[in-house]
């Protein structure tokens, strides 16, 4: 899968390494060259520890330092002022290429910084106070390639793996987006269907899911309970070639714009788990579905978070996903480490976000003459932050690779869960006290970012519930 680059696209926000010198190419130990200089230097730094400064100095060629000094800072300016020039943050964490990432991948995220730039950015205020993002929205990402990154060709997708859908999270945490929900349209319901669903199913509703046709959402909680799955109440009955569905959910994701829901129902009530199935509710084709108000949320003021209700909706029995009733709470328990590691993905993208822009804050902003970044507190607190979004990209990187081999399990996705959750909610908390009164005003994106931040340790599984998860496998 190849993503061509839109005219006046950002650069790529990753750096080759933080430190210029090890980009210049030297063949190691040549004489008279860079490498050996450096060498020669330490292995005197060693035989001369306590002899003078001067002794030292003399053995090493200062011709070669001096060319080995010039070659670095120049490519330093350089590098920053391409990212100047390209809109980039020359300032904050250095950040790392993770080992997951590609030429592709590279292309892929210039294509959705500028998607989010020029297409997000701009409606973010309006979206909030409508309570949703505009249904065309869909579309131009559709029209893009942007959604249904990892589901195969085949089906419409873009072919690509979570690798893929990964880069766009990133680019939309970095972006201050909270309100798009593709990471549950693309990265989950359309997970569902293609590993569950019939082949019938599949080329019915991924195509129509790629091109953003159809907006996705799923169904689990319900208003009596969201972390105890098993005992729903939504009821589906078979009678003859249909099922009708009855009950109701809260908290759904798209649930105000979503033409396809998958949603979890008891077929047999007399079970615990193996009494759940899923099944598809095409929303235009069912009549008795209904949608409850947009829900007022204290962030995520954009994301359309709705109730739903289903009052005898009558869905034809294939659209059951899977070859039989009962399977859905494996299904859900099947795909629940992807839907985790999305929001581990989302949160660390969030704390390396939140800590580039107090950085930018704090060189700028003067208290008692001093520019902010000058107290110790500050520069504490931000070095803090820093290692921790270091910790927990490493650990999610981790995980992404895991994922992308297969292996990620249920007890790791749950580690990554809530540990990049918790450690979003510290991380913004303190850049917040760093922005002082302005980082309590919403036109401040770090005051947004606090706000969008709190749900990410109930949704997805409490964190409550990822901390039993974890504690069962030990
Ligand atoms: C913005 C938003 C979007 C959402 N999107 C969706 C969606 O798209 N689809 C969907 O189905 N749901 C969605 N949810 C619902 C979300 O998944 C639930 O809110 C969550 O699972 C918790 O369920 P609950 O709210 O019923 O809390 P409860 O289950 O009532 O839990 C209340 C408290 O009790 C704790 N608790 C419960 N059981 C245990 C236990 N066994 N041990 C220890 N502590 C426990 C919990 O950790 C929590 O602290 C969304 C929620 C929000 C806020």
């Amino acid at each position: 899968m190849t993503f061509t680059p839109h005219r006046g696209c950002r650069i790529s926000r990753q750096r080759a390494s933080p430190y210029p010198c090890s980009t210049v190419s030297v063949e190691p130990n040549a004489p008279g060259s860079l490498a050996s200089a450096l060498s020669l230097m330490s292995r005197q730094v060693a035989q001369s520890r306590g002899d003078s400064l001067r002794r030292f100095m003399s053995a090493v060629s200062r011709t070669h330092l001096t060319i080995a000094l010039t070659i670095c800072r120049q490519l330093w300016v350089w590098r920053s002022w391409r990212a100047t020039a390209a809109g980039g943050t020359v300032v904050g964490m250095p950040t790392r290429r993770s080992p997951w990432m590609t030429d592709d991948l590279d292309q892929l995220r210039r294509l959705a910084r500028t998607f989010f730039a020029k297409e997000s950015v701009p409606n973010h205020e309006r979206w909030a106070a409508q309570k949703q993002v505009d249904r065309e929205f869909w579309n131009k990402a559709g029209e893009l390639g942007l959604m249904c990154l990892s589901v195969p060709e085949e089906y419409g997708g873009g072919g690509g793996t979570f690798a893929h859908e990964a880069v766009l999270l990133e680019e939309q945490a970095r972006a201050g987006d909270s309100a798009w929900g593709n990471s549950v349209h693309s990265g989950i319901v359309a997970h569902y269907v293609l590993a569950y669903g019939t082949e019938e199913q599949k080329l019915r509703w991924l195509p129509r899911l790629a091109t953003g046709e159809l907006v996705g959402a799923i169904a689990m909680s319900e208003p009596g309970g969201g972390s105890d799955l098993q005992n729903i109440k939504t009821r589906a009955v078979r009678t003859g070639d249909e099922y009708v569905i009855n009950g109701s959910k809260t908290f759904i994701t798209n649930g105000a714009q979503a033409e396809l829901v998958i949603v979890v129902a008891k077929t047999d009530p007399s079970q615990g788990a193996t009494g759940i199935s899923l099944l598809v509710v095409e929303t235009p084709l069912a009549p008795g579905f209904r949608r409850g108000r947009v829900l007022d949320k204290i962030g995520l003021k954009g994301q359309d978070t709705a109730e739903l209700f289903f009052d005898d909706v009558r869905v034809p029995a294939t659209n059951l996903l899977g070859s039989a009733e009962g399977q859905g709470f494996i299904q859900l328990m099947r795909q629940l480490p992807q839907e985790r590691l999305i929001i581990a993905v989302a949160s660390i993208a969030g704390i390396e976000a939140a800590v580039d822009l107090t950085v930018d804050y704090v060189k700028d902003r003067t208290a008692f003459g001093r520019e902010l970044i000058k107290f110790q507190n500050t520069r504490f607190t931000l070095a803090e932050c820093a290692t921790e979004a270091r910790v927990t990209r490493a650990f999610v990187d981790e995980c992404i690779g895991e994922h992308l081999l297969g292996r990620l399990d249920v007890p790791t996705a749950a580690m990554a869960k809530w540990w990049s959750t918790e450690r979003l909610c510290r991380v913004v908390d303190e850049c917040v006290q760093l922005f002082g009164g302005y980082g309590y005003m919403t036109e401040y994106p770090i005051a947004r970012a606090w706000a969008d931040a709190r749900v990410q340790k109930i949704y997805g599984g409490t964190n409550e519930i990822m901390k039993e998860i974890i504690a069962r496998s030990l």
